[in-house]
């Protein structure tokens, strides 16, 4: 089927989603409907929200969750709280401070005068036209309802809102460090995804987003000149005179000091968007019907020299993962790094080439690996955050011709070597140090994939990313989901992957042992030095220089990947678990041994290459 097509059938609701072995797969659908009035002087805005909340749960709710995640950016939030405790703060979020020869980092946030805070406040709230009791605890709404709401029904909240762009101190708010006016991120009340574990209500500290999926519909009122980019597609382009079509033309003219921009976002769980009268606005044809769009005020040199390889990364994760459902994607500078949001990313501006390269190439992956996959980034920041770099880093290489992920690995090597590495089971927002939360989730998320190919094969990982798009684009699919992929394309059982690098604080390290003459052949004895297990690749060289491709499945994986090698492959006996060494012979004669090497390639995360290779 056209995914297009499919969209807007999910969009209507006509297409059964189930998945899962026991209970059928569900989740929670919201219908936003918003018209916001920005000042753009002073950063207020007020809004009316209208949001159809359909529970597709079994179970009946007798409370609902918002997010006002602009309230994080206030003194004595729990935001504020942690940047003054973590070890590595953000340096975006503090301020250094030399006192007595030491260097000390300040949160920006414990500074901020009252007009220069982030906040959401909510002024009233219905259900189905009665008020509902509510109360705020920091980033959290919670709200007490008159009538629960049933399995397979829907609900009508009604609430108006007010709210206040913080001066930028995280990815949202006013002025952007490229002068760009708004970045308006986590700008609005949004209902909190419910799911199987029940409500999602992580307060906002830092880290990452979950959301429910629907459609947005949003109006936003501002000053004329501003130039609007976000989530969604433009409605009344002619009304206000301003046609994505039309590229650098002034706006015209319009009666009043403000124009209101209409914009339709289908099937997405989140809404963004930039302004500022200054955004120069290209657009570049992507082919079957989709646009490529770009915002951007500073560096337009390096912006107009972006969109070419834009459009082919835009290409290569539509060939690779599958196909790009919407008919649009934004690039617009604003924030304060590079962030993903619903058709749309904002990007710092960049006065480095490869830099803003890297970022994009990043933040467009993630129009795929979060955007239309919509994993829980709380829980799970590898599953997006990882499978964004590795195809970041696959799309990269097509570009710059750069070998990907050798820079992984050696940021991997360093992590562990480091006393800071943590079990990626965490919740994103508890892990003691930035660096271990971005190495573990980054990282040793895409080394998670890479580290696949060792196992079931290249070609077969690209089959399963294949896969999983197709099963749970606009859901929330969860790792097992993955690895159940994995095994349906591999026909190999896969769960003890998930469990033993991810779930356990083990590495991967194996040796080789011993290598001793028996005969007219030679014995090679490895070890399973490191706790996590995986199959085994080892190269025989002898004299001659031919390669000899011994290759040892291990047992609980109950099968063979194909020979990934030009070399003729000789496939031993499984190495069960327990087994601390394993033996086998090869018909070379021992003095005719050159060298013996385990996964020679580097494509485990082996953490010590030192014991894997024996010459005698
Ligand atoms: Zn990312």
């Amino acid at each position: 089927m056209n995914y297009r097509h499919m969209l807007s059938l999910v969009a209507l609701g006509t297409i059964g989603t189930l998945q899962g072995q026991n209970a059928p797969y569900w989740q929670q659908k919201v219908d936003y409907k918003m018209e916001v009035n920005m000042d753009v002087k002073n950063y207020q805005y007020t809004g009316k929200q209208e949001l159809t909340y359909t529970n597709n749960a079994p179970d009946t709710l007798k409370v609902v969750f918002y997010h006002l995640f602009l309230n994080a950016f206030q003194p004595g939030s729990e935001m504020d709280i942690r940047l003054q405790n973590i070890l590595d703060p953000d340096s975006r979020m503090v301020t250094k401070k030399e006192v007595d020869g030491k260097t000390i980092k300040e949160s920006r946030i414990a500074s901020l005068k009252p007009e220069e805070i982030g906040y959401l406040k909510v002024n009233n709230l219905t259900q189905d036209g009665t008020p509902v009791k509510y109360h705020t605890e920091g980033t959290i709404l919670k709200v007490e309802l008159n009538k629960p709401i049933a399995p397979h029904s829907s609900t009508v909240f009604r609430m108006d809102f007010a709210g206040q762009a913080p001066v930028m101190i995280r990815r949202t708010g006013r002025n952007s460090p490229d002068g760009v006016a708004l970045s308006m991120s986590q700008w609005y009340p949004k209902l909190a995804e419910y799911d199987y574990r029940g409500w999602n209500t992580s307060e906002y500290i830092g880290r990452e987003f979950y959301g429910v999926w629907g459609n947005f519909d949003v109006k936003i009122t501002l000053d004329k000149d501003y130039i609007v980019g976000g989530s969604g597609y433009l409605q009344n382009k002619n009304e206000i005179g301003f046609g994505y079509e039309d590229t650098g033309v002034k706006v015209p003219k319009v009666k009043g000091n403000t124009r209101t921009w209409h914009f339709y976002a289908p099937m997405v769980h989140d809404f963004t968007w930039a302004a500022d009268p200054q955004f120069i606005h290209d657009k570049l044809d992507a082919g079957d019907g989709v646009t490529l769009h770009f915002l951007y005020k500073k560096y337009p040199e390096i912006w107009k020299r972006i969109q070419g390889d834009m459009l082919k990364t835009f290409e290569f994760y539509n060939q690779f993962v599958g196909p790009y459902p919407w008919q649009q994607y934004s690039f617009i500078q604003g924030g304060d790094g590079g962030m993903e949001y619903a058709m749309c990313t904002l990007i710092k501006g960049e006065d480095d080439y490869r830099s803003l390269l890297g970022t994009a190439i990043h933040e467009l992956g993630h129009a795929w690996f979060q955007h239309i996959l919509a994993s829980d980034e709380t829980l799970y920041p590898w599953l997006d955050e990882g499978f964004t770099t590795y195809i970041q880093d696959l799309a990269t290489s097509r570009i710059t011709g750069e070998a990907p992920f050798v820079s992984l690995y050696r940021s991997y090597d360093r992590y562990v070597k480091s006393k800071y590495e943590e079990t990626p089971t965490h919740h994103s927002d508890r892990f003691n140090t930035n660096y271990a939360y971005s190495t573990s989730a980054y990282v040793k998320g895409s080394l998670f994939l890479r580290q696949l190919e060792y196992i079931i094969g290249e070609k077969q990982v690209e089959k399963t990313l294949q896969l999983y798009f197709k099963k749970f684009a606009f859901k929330h699919p969860q790792p097992h989901d993955l690895i159940r992929c994995a095994e349906e394309v591999s026909g190999m059982q896969l769960g003890w992957y998930l469990n033993e690098f991810m779930q356990t604080p083990d590495h991967v390290d194996y040796a080789v042992d011993k290598v001793e003459g028996k005969g007219a052949q030679t014995q090679i004895t490895l070890r399973r030095v490191g706790r996590v297990p995986l199959p085994v690749d080892v190269f025989v060289v002898d004299k001659s220089g031919k390669t000899h491709y011994c290759y040892i499945p291990l047992r609980m994986q109950f099968g063979q990947k194909a020979n990934p090698y030009s070399y003729e492959r000789q496939v031993f006996p499984d190495w069960g678990w327990a087994y601390p060494t394993y033996s086998f012979e090869v018909a070379i004669p021992f003095e005719n041994i050159q060298k013996v090497i385990i996964d020679p390639y580097h494509i485990s995360t082996d953490i010590d290459r030192s014991n894997d290779t024996f010459q005698p």
